[in-house]
């Protein structure tokens, strides 16, 4: 059966603790969009990691790690990334990635960021690994396979080809170096002896592992604000965040997927630019972002603070119903054991109207925040393993935030630990 770990809002949400901690009894977690633009970070007993490539289930022996078709591979980076983990002796894990998984060029970062300084303040806040230029690319069908590292009259005519073009645009708009066809022939020769060990047809994997009955695991990136057709378009990621997509992006048939584990923060937080419709500022900030996460909402990849909000009841709604959640993942609630009143986003006001569906970008724009503040608990909920046991307070704010957005929150983190977290009955649980 295959499960889906995803993100409701932004990213940040937490899915890489939700993700580590289902992964125990998993065979199989895949990653299957993305890139290394953005990061999860672990808290277990080998120690605290940023990971951007590399699945959640890696710090598990049982378990392979897969990097599916959709996921926009940076080798070195996940050669870098492998070696990080351990060499703080977490046992090597067993690494998968797809033939049919498409490879971040170096000339992709460069135009990522040649792009981002032709844009000035105009640009996208984008992360500067060649997401975006490598899924146009992808697109433009103009992309390299790691397939085809291994055919090598295919790989030297297309490095021939794709250099033609993208000499045009370095010379005549960014008025940059051009690249030598052979220096990247050279580059993609060392990829190729770098990955060779975990080349794998993927869909033909999974197939086999669902026949014998395994357990996969789906780990999303960001959430659905950032999908590029449902999100804040333009201010979105290059491929889908969405449940949905996993089925593309790891190569599984879509009725697969059993369970859909939408991670929602019990605040929230945004990295780039884009409407964020319940975002706070100054001293409020400042104080949220400080305690926020484990050890503050900075960038697990570029250590950027990250813009912070109270929690948005519209958006969380909207993105639960794009992912087609079954359960609700409520994360990071301990943080907010410090306020004295806790002020949630209940409705947006656009024009002079009150709305709780989450509108289109240029309507979002205009949208202020209609609060309604729900007593805090002043105390630390750290530690506590059962609901009964948290202060009444923080279980209605729990069942206010579950009521408003219409989906069952059935797993309630208290904590960054593997163990910090409390398992619900929700009402509104179907099975
Ligand atoms: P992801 O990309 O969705 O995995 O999220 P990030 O890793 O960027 O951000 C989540 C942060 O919150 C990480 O630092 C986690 O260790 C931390 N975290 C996750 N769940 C909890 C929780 O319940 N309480 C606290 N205090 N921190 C948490």
């Amino acid at each position: 059966m295959v499960k889906a770990v995803v993100g409701a809002n932004w990213g940040d949400e937490g899915k890489g603790k939700i993700t580590d901690m289902l992964a125990e009894k998993a065979d199989i977690i895949v990653r299957f969009q993305g890139g290394a633009n953005a990061g999860h970070t672990i808290v277990n007993d080998y120690g605290k990691f940023a990971l951007h490539t590399l699945p959640s289930g890696v710090f598990y022996s049982h378990t392979t790690s897969v990097i599916g078709n959709g996921v926009a591979l940076n080798i070195p980076i996940l050669m870098k990334e492998i070696r990080s983990i351990t060499d703080r002796n977490v046992p090597t894990p067993r690494i998968l990635v797809s033939d049919r998984c498409q490879m971040v060029m170096p000339y992709h970062i460069l135009f990522d960021q040649y792009e981002e300084e032709r844009l000035g303040g105009k640009s996208f806040g984008s992360t500067k690994s060649g997401i975006a230029p490598f899924y146009s690319d992808k697109y433009a069908k103009i992309g390299f396979q790691v397939s085809e590292l291994f055919d090598e009259t295919l790989l030297q005519e297309k490095v021939d080809r794709v250099c033609e073009t993208k000499n045009v645009i370095l010379e005549h708009l960014y008025h940059k170096p051009v690249i030598r066809p052979e220096e990247l022939l050279a580059t993609l020769h060392e990829y190729r002896e770098m990955i060779e060990a975990y080349v794998c047809d993927v869909s033909a994997y999974l197939a086999q592992a669902l026949r014998e009955g395994k357990t996969v695991l789906l780990e999303g990136q960001l959430g659905t604000l950032k999908d590029p057709d449902h999100g804040i378009y333009p201010m979105v990621t290059s491929s889908s965040t969405l449940a949905a997509f996993g089925a593309i992006g790891a190569g599984l048939p879509p009725h697969e997927i059993k369970e859909i584990i939408t991670v929602c923060k019990a605040y929230s937080s945004a990295v780039g630019a884009g409407a964020f419709v319940s975002e706070i500022f100054g001293d409020e900030a400042d104080e949220l972002r400080r305690r926020g996460g484990d050890g503050g909402e900075y960038g697990a990849t570029t250590g950027r603070p990250r813009r912070m909000g109270w929690f948005d009841c519209v958006a969380s709604k909207y993105g639960c119903r794009l992912q087609g959640t079954t359960d609700v993942a409520f994360t990071v609630l301990d943080v907010l054991g410090y306020l004295e009143e806790i002020p949630v986003c209940v409705g947006y006001e656009i024009d002079g109207e009150v709305t709780t569906d989450f509108p289109v970008t240029c309507k979002l724009e205009k949208a202020k925040p209609v609060l309604k503040k729900l007593p805090g608990w002043k105390c630390d909920i750290r530690g506590i393993r059962t609901y009964e046991e948290l202060p009444e307070n923080c279980r209605n704010y729990v069942e206010f935030i579950e009521e408003q957005i219409g989906y069952p929150i059935t797993m309630v983190s208290n904590g960054p630990g593997r163990g910090d977290i409390i398992y619900r009955r929700s009402p509104l649980q179907k099975k």
